[in-house]
């Protein structure tokens, strides 16, 4: 349930040049307006499962997106069942037809699969323990182009033709018949970033053996541990379940959330997940991760 300094779920993924949005619970777009997300960019949204705190935002935003005159398609990836709810509520609300295009992609949340690419990312499906079809996301950044180094391009006089080659990873052969290693021309890359998004689930040891070195990991943490048969019966986690799960993984940092509307005061959270996992921080409304 919401609170007034916690709404429900939803993220978005700022790569600079795309804008994902990951999950869109009730009075996401005034979130989205309160900390200044780049709304209007979103391209693509991704929903976990049909549970309403995780998708009820979803026709104000795009009411929103329709009335502000947009243009520019909108592609939602989900389980089954959404595009009904979707296509019912516009219709029986007697909205104005969306004046842009809206796709629907189905995925089936029991398999780990590739559901969309860019030039940037590779987003993959990671099945999750819950009351309904439940699916994680993993966003893993594709190789980019080497960055050449100008100086050593000019002091070879290598021609613009060759410069594609050298960025792809090739050595380069002089017209003296001498190769100068990739290396030399070259920085090395910077090391491919790696984002998990799990919620909602209950522990799930497989879920750790896919996300291994994820860079962030954003796991739920609905309970404490004193309320881990809640947890269980409910598909859901403590924070100590999450805190293995990023511990497992080799995680370089979690973030947690989705905690009860009982707990009002998370410290309790911050302690006990840390005492297993020590990067793990309290996720807040508007909180900014920079990876
Ligand atoms: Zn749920
Ligand atoms: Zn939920």
């Amino acid at each position: 349930m919401p609170t007034p300094l916690r709404y429900t779920s939803a993220q978005v993924l700022d790569t600079s040049r795309q804008v994902y949005l990951l999950d869109c619970g009730e009075g996401t777009q005034v979130r989205m307006q309160n900390f200044q997300v780049r709304m209007h960019a979103i391209r693509q949204i991704f929903i976990t499962h049909l549970h309403g705190d995780h998708f009820f935002g979803l026709p104000g935003l795009l009411t929103s997106w329709a009335l502000a005159g947009r243009q520019k398609p909108v592609d939602i990836f989900s389980p089954p069942g959404l595009e009904e709810i979707i296509d019912t509520t516009f219709r029986l609300a007697s909205s104005h037809e969306l004046p842009f295009p809206l796709n629907f992609h189905v995925f089936d949340p029991d398999q780990r699969v590739v559901i969309f690419e860019d030039d940037t990312f590779i987003v993959s499906t990671l099945p999750l323990l819950h009351r309904v079809p439940t699916a994680g996301f993993l966003f893993e950044e594709k190789p980019r182009p080497k960055n050449i180094i100008a100086d050593q391009i000019a002091a070879y006089q290598i021609p613009f033709e060759d410069i594609p080659g050298i960025k792809a990873g090739a050595d380069w052969q002089a017209p003296d018949g001498k190769t100068i290693p990739n290396e030399a021309l070259t920085l090395p890359p910077e090391p491919l970033k790696k984002f998990a998004y799990c919620t909602d689930t209950a522990y799930s040891e497989s879920l750790a053996s896919w996300i291994q070195g994820v860079d962030v990991l954003y796991h739920e943490a609905t309970f404490l541990e004193q309320e881990w048969a809640r947890a269980a019966e409910t598909g859901h986690s403590t924070v100590r379940q999450a805190a293995a799960i990023a511990l497992a993984a080799g995680a370089k940092k979690l973030i947690i959330g989705h905690y009860s509307s009982r707990y009002r005061d998370l410290w309790a959270f911050l302690a006990e997940g840390r005492e297993i996992f020590p990067r793990l921080e309290l996720g807040y409304d508007g909180m900014q991760v920079h990876f």
